[in-house]
């Protein structure tokens, strides 16, 4: 996983007090799923298998205790192929802070069910902790950890910035609760969620993007598929989109009141990355702001790959990674 680690505190941006690892592996509390269901567009018919699970902790000590953006664990029951108990996986909190029911006692995630076929003897590998969440059943119990993470967060004041989410897959459980988040306390500021997925049928919380963006003017919610050709639209990853929406979304760029984070695949930050830094090549001053990087690097930028990032192509503070 890589997190933001920032370059320096000269575009540092305030975040709130966090609370961590209240519920640790060895005693984790324990929730019940509430409600378990299909949160593809194409329901059945899509090529991944994503629930959005909603869990009740009342009564834990991880009630009230997260904010949008943190993850939790899952302790999965029963032993790993070497006899030990199975490594804690984390799973973006999908909820705003005040999670499903305004008050801490109900969180919600995004879970991909993880399948993949072993290349020896063909055999069907299922990932631990993906597949034992998507099989509870309503009133099942799950065993929990966390809150963890204290730097993908929204800023302790919201109303300063403008913000562009940009998601893959279940990278975007942490923007449902941070768009919900922003668009409830009513501020006045633009905020774009940019979601792709390889085919339409694959995207997730479709519909209830479409109407917050019908309800909200100053949202804006911006899909991109990369397999399949829609409305006449090409094929297009992220930051293809991204450079499709550049014109709207320069300004706030410039201003430097743009808040960037990307969630989800790890690798689609370095597309993200090149795309900023092509918008803002005719202005160092605000590319400055976003990315930290020399004018040899920057024009080499069609070269740049992952491991550069954080070394040679340095993300700043208005950046916030979080792929996995
Ligand atoms: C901060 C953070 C947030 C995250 N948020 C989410 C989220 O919101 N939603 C989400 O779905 N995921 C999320 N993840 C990913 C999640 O933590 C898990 O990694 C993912 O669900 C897979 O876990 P698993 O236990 O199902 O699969 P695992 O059992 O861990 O297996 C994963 C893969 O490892 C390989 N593998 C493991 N064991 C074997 C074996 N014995 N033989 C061969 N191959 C093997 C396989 O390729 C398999 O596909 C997040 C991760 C991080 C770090």
């Amino acid at each position: 996983m890589t997190t933001n680690t920032p370059s320096n505190d000269a575009f540092a941006i305030d975040l709130p007090a966090v609370q961590m690892h209240v519920a640790k592996p060895d005693q984790p509390i324990i929730g019940k799923v509430v409600r378990s269901e299909l949160c593809t567009l194409g329901g059945k018919k899509s090529a991944g298998i994503v629930r959005h699970v909603e869990i009740d902790i009342s009564g834990t000590l991880m009630a009230g205790s997260f904010r949008a953006g943190q993850s939790f664990g899952i302790v999965t029951p029963g032993l790993d192929k070497n006899g030990k108990p199975h490594k804690v996986r984390l799973y973006s909190i999908a909820s705003p802070t005040g999670g499903e029911d305004g008050s801490g006692n109900i969180l919600a995630t995004t879970v991909k069910r993880v399948h993949h076929e072993l290349d020896e003897d063909h055999t069907l590998y299922d990932g631990v902790a993906s597949n034992h969440i998507c099989d509870r059943q309503i009133g099942d119990e799950l065993r929990i950890t966390g809150p963890n993470g204290k730097r993908f967060l929204l800023p302790a004041r919201p109303a300063q910035h403008d913000y562009l989410f940009i998601a893959t897959g279940t990278g975007v459980a942490p923007f449902r609760g941070m768009v919900r988040e922003l668009l409830d306390s009513g501020i006045d500021r633009n905020v774009t969620l940019l979601m792709g997925s390889p085919y339409e049928s694959d995207l997730l919380y479709h519909e209830d993007f479409v109407k917050l963006a019908q309800e909200h003017e100053r949202f804006t919610y911006v899909t991109a598929i990369s397999r399949q050709t829609v409305d006449g639209r090409p094929k297009e990853y992220v930051d293809g989109a991204l450079n499709r929406i550049a014109d709207n979304i320069k300004p706030s760029l410039l201003s430097g009141d743009l808040l960037v984070y990307v969630c989800g695949i790890a690798g689609m930050e370095l597309g993200v990355l090149r795309t900023i830094a092509t918008m803002l090549e005719s202005d160092p001053e605000a590319l400055a702001g976003y990315i930290d990087c020399d004018a040899e690097t920057l024009a080499d930028r069609d070269s740049w790959d992952r491991r550069m990032i954080h070394r040679a192509v340095k993300p700043t503070r208005r950046v916030f990674l979080e792929v996995y």
